[in-house]
């Protein structure tokens, strides 16, 4: 049978199903990254539009060994329940692991079951594994540091005692193997919370830059640089800045280069 014509397969790469932020966007979908590590493929985050990305991209429903979620925002799990129901339709087999933390766990399975997703229906196991932090979690050769990131924390002093099964906790990743390490923030609430993601020099940071001032941010990244830096889940008011966020990142930068990406890049790695 001849392959669909799509890019090469890089061996190590990661793939920007969605690089928006929080806020509604007419042309950036919501949080999600495939990232493929020789043959293990891990999905970080389900924003809403992933499924659509997923499709666009010709990748095989089988492919995915395992989806991490780093917090329940919607910009990064609302489009779980939809690639999950396209799983189904695909007719995935292999059992999938989701990692989550313990109470989205329970959250996620009630909405499964609420969207008339049940595990009888699927076809295929969703091998629910508590993310706890901080953690390392293995895939073959590939090894996923878990750290906890402030990012829920305000809202968590607030709301936790009303809603005690809502999950306060938010994750950021480091993925590294033979050869590489990248490092992913998810989002985060404090520069601070960028410490162990910086510790062992990553190859890549995927970054995002909505919930820090560029400036502190910067100086953060500069004062232990990665080897090279990935903004997204950019604010929309840095979008939209008549300086220009590419300028002002790369007077606060450098020489660290930076990039970008849009939805539907594939960086290797
Ligand atoms: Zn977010």
């Amino acid at each position: 049978m001849t392959p669909p014509p799509s890019a090469p397969v890089l061996s190590r790469s990661v793939t920007c199903f969605g690089v928006g932020e929080g806020w509604p966007s007419g042309d950036r979908r919501h949080a999600s990254f495939l990232y493929r590590c020789g043959s293990t493929t891990l999905l970080l985050d389900c924003g809403d539009g992933m499924s659509n990305a997923f499709k666009a991209a010709g990748i095989a429903y089988e492919e995915v060994d395992a989806v991490l979620i780093s917090h329940m925002h919607s910009d990064h799990v609302g489009g779980f329940s939809m690639f999950v129901q396209s799983l189904w339709l695909q007719q995935r087999r292999r059992p999938l692991p989701v990692y989550a933390a313990p109470r989205a766990i329970a959250a996620l399975k009630n909405w499964l079951a609420a969207v008339v997703l049940p595990p009888e229906l699927l076809g295929f196991e969703i091998a629910w594994r508590p993310l706890l932090a901080p953690d390392r979690i293995r895939f073959g050769d590939i090894g996923v540091t878990v750290s906890p990131t402030s990012h829920l924390e305000s809202l968590r002093r607030s709301f936790e005692s009303r809603y005690p099964a809502t999950a306060f906790e938010a994750f950021s990743f480091v993925i590294e193997g033979p050869g590489f390490r990248v490092a992913h923030t998810a989002d985060i609430g404090d520069v601070q919370d960028l410490r162990p993601l910086l510790e062992k020099r990553p190859d890549l940071l995927i970054c995002e830059l909505s919930h820090v001032e560029p400036d502190a941010l910067c100086a953060a990244i500069k004062a232990s640089p990665p080897a090279r830096v990935a903004f997204v889940h950019v604010a929309r008011e840095h979008l939209e800045s008549s300086q220009g966020v590419e300028v002002r990142l790369h007077a606060l930068l450098d020489p660290v280069p930076f990039s970008l990406p849009k939805d539907g890049e594939v960086m290797a790695f």
